[in-house]
């Protein structure tokens, strides 16, 4: 499928985690300002392909990558790219959120303090704009002094969407993002991404087939390493053309 303005182009991409295959040459070009989900059954892959886009499969022991990831047409691979840059681009949200051991308000201005802002008034605000982003500020705005891990396990997941937007990356890998959450605070993780693609280019890794309808511009189904099928959302849920596909939505695999 040709997509007009990529803003992640996989290309070939094969990882091996020892001698077992993970992806096996993978290519596909993820859109710039749209939601990509990526589904598929467990063990398929869906968590390295993420992991590769962001480097954070180089901590793996024994990984083997071929292939190339090109984010804004640079390869994450290329010995002489610069990593910090090219993570600094990419805010995370994992399964399950991993507050930093700190308040809410340090959580958010963590990044943005690394990054060298030390003055008061601008990080008060870097904090209330990126958790109104986050859509959490109603709920913590009496209480930043309270350290993260008082907060609900939906509310860590907002509030560590606020601390990877406050560095201002371009891209928010999710993966499986609302699967630990209870249902109102998983949608308001959806309502945020939906609002956030207007800016963002998003790739979501998600099991749930009604989620992906509702979220999804663009969906990949990953099966057995390999990419079976890529297309519009609508036209891949709706007129899956590979068997493995159709039998997936099925629950047959
Ligand atoms: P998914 O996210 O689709 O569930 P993963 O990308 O996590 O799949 O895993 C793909 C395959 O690679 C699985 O067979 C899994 O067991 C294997 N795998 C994942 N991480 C590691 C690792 N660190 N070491 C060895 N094998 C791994
Ligand atoms: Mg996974």
């Amino acid at each position: 499928m040709v997509i007009a303005k990529p803003h992640i182009q996989v290309r070939n991409l094969t990882v091996f985690y020892g001698k077992h295959c993970a992806l096996k040459d993978v290519t596909l070009d993820i859109p710039d300002k749209k939601i990509t989900v990526i589904i598929g059954p467990s063990g398929c892959g869906k968590t390295t392909l993420l992991k590769s886009f962001n480097r954070l499969i180089d901590l793996i022991d024994d990984v083997t990558v071929r292939g190339e990831v090109l984010v804004d047409g640079e390869d994450v691979f290329d010995p002489k790219a610069d990593i910090i840059e090219i993570r600094r681009k990419m805010g995370l949200l994992f399964q399950r959120p991993y507050p930093l051991p700190m308040s809410i308000y340090d959580n958010v201005a963590y990044g943005p303090k690394i990054h060298g802002e030390r003055d008061r008034d601008k990080l008060d605000s870097i904090v209330e704009d990126h958790l109104r982003q986050a859509g959490i500020w109603e709920e913590v705005k009496d209480r930043l002094d309270t350290p993260a891990w008082k907060l609900s396990i939906g509310q860590q997941q907002r509030l560590c969407l606020a601390r990877g937007l406050a560095v201002e990356p371009e891209i928010i890998l999710a993966d499986e993002p609302t699967s630990a959450l209870d249902p109102i605070s998983a949608k308001k993780i959806e309502e945020r991404l939906l609002t956030l693609k207007k800016e963002l280019t998003v790739v979501v890794v998600t099991h749930n087939l009604r989620r992906a309808r509702r979220l999804g511009d663009y969906g990949a189904f990953i099966y057995l390493g390999k990419l079976v099928e890529y297309g519009p959302m609508k036209q891949l849920l709706e007129n899956p053309k590979d068997k493995r596909t159709q039998a997936y939505f099925k629950g047959e695999l």
